[in-house]
């Protein structure tokens, strides 16, 4: 349409260079700490079979009853741009046959994930994830280890944020647990909101995530699956919780943990933060020991979770540690005859490290000194008839001998 002002999509937002070096910084410092527990960077499509999701995340969740971008494609075939990325995981995890690898397999993974959600501060229809998966062990140190791993990121993130921890059970027990909270919703029908009464025979856990008041009420007394749990997950749980006490980890307990998708068994955890609006969930998870069985594979236990870059950064009260380039080098070229010079001394302190760029612009030296400045250089090096290097919080320069010379006098 000729005239009409194009804008990014509702939900959507661009990353400019000021956000990015934040995102960036996130996502290496993730990549230090994960790699260093042994979890392997791994990437799936953006799109998957609509299946996939259907089955992965249940029919009966909010997010596949109503926040997938599906669409058909030419061939007719109904894809789903992902809303989560666990269901994609265990589906490359099946197809690569995994399971005949060492187990526990650890990966993770980060990039865009939608849902169509009302957009508002803190929830997109276009969102980054981070997310870190552990297939094959129901080692409780798993469990442990991953919250702990999450906590870590958080902290070196400079987000505070509170844990919260419950365990599901297993399927037996949720689906006996689940016949005595429909008996009990059922008993308090008339208080409930529309929602939640419509939901009683797929998702009653559901209805502890309501902010209805009636609901609410109802909800205050119904009857709590952790109070269900059979030996060996309260055994698991016991586990978890002592590896937890002992990392140091702070949790607290939160027996209406519920979370949105179906497939969560045993531990399941959210770290949320006070700095945040509305949307206090910065990353959360949990086991989900029976989903790669459903999605067609062998039985194989899991544990993972997510946590969102924008609301990490949002939640953040201080740059995110990892200093990259704490050298950066501006080359100011006073005549435009010593442009090869500051060329060659530009990829020599790229070379040694250092972030490094040179006039390019055809600014007067004052103007490149303002350029300096702008992009925070800690060095200026002249590049004029004498070589020149300016430490900019000093104010101190002197002459050096060559471009090696140089070079040194940044990088020491
Ligand atoms: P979930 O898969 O729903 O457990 O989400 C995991 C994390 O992803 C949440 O804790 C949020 O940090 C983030 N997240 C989920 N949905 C959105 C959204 N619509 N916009 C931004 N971040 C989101």
């Amino acid at each position: 349409m000729a005239g009409s002002k194009l804008q990014a999509p509702r939900g959507t937002f661009d990353v400019l260079p000021a956000d990015a070096v934040r995102r960036d910084r996130l996502v290496g410092l993730s990549a230090h700490v994960l790699e260093g527990a042994g979890y392997a960077h791994t990437e799936t499509p953006i799109f998957e079979d609509t299946a996939l999701f259907a089955r992965g995340v249940g029919e009966s969740t909010d997010i596949v009853q109503k926040e997938m971008f599906t669409f058909e494609d030419k061939g007719g075939r109904s894809l789903t741009l992902r809303p989560e990325n666990t269901a994609g995981i265990c589906r490359a995890y099946i197809e690569h046959g995994m399971h005949k690898l060492p187990q526990p397999v650890k990966l993770w993974s980060w990039g865009p994930f939608f849902r169509h959600e009302a957009p508002q501060a803190g929830r997109y229809r276009q969102f980054t994830q981070l997310d870190v998966e552990a297939l094959g062990s129901d080692d409780p140190s798993l469990d442990a280890e991953l919250i702990v791993l999450l906590a870590q990121i958080l902290e070196r993130s400079g987000v505070k944020a509170r844990l919260l921890l419950s365990s599901l059970g297993n399927a037996d027990t949720r689906a006996e647990y689940g016949e005595e909270l429909r008996a009990h919703l059922g008993a308090h029908e008339s208080e409930l909101s529309d929602e939640v009464r419509s939901r009683i025979d797929t998702n009653p856990l559901r209805a502890f995530d309501s902010d209805h008041p009636g609901t609410r009420s109802a909800m205050e007394e119904a009857p709590r699956l952790i109070d269900r749990l059979d030996r060996e997950d309260i055994d698991h749980f016991g586990e978890v919780r002592a590896l937890l006490e002992q990392a140091g980890c702070a949790y607290e307990l939160d027996p209406t943990l519920v979370r949105g998708l179906d497939y969560y068994t045993r531990t399941v955890f959210e770290f949320e933060s006070d700095d945040l609006g509305a949307q206090r969930g910065v990353g959360g998870g949990g086991r989900y020991d029976g989903l790669v069985e459903k999605l067609g594979g062998p039985a194989t236990p899991g544990v993972g979770w997510a946590a969102g870059v924008e609301r990490v950064l949002l939640a953040s009260q201080r740059e995110v540690e990892g200093a990259y380039f704490p050298m950066r080098a501006y080359v100011v070229v006073p005549k435009a005859e010593e442009r090869p010079l500051a060329f060659r001394l530009v990829q020599a302190l790229r070379d040694a490290g250092a972030l490094a760029e040179m006039e390019q612009a055809g600014r007067s030296v004052k103007g490149q000194m303002k350029q300096a400045d702008r992009v925070d250089a800690t060095h200026v090096v002249i590049a004029g008839d004498s070589l020149e290097v300016r430490d900019m919080q000093t104010g101190e320069q002197h002459e050096v001998a060559s471009v090696e010379d140089a070079v040194r006098a940044v990088t020491q």
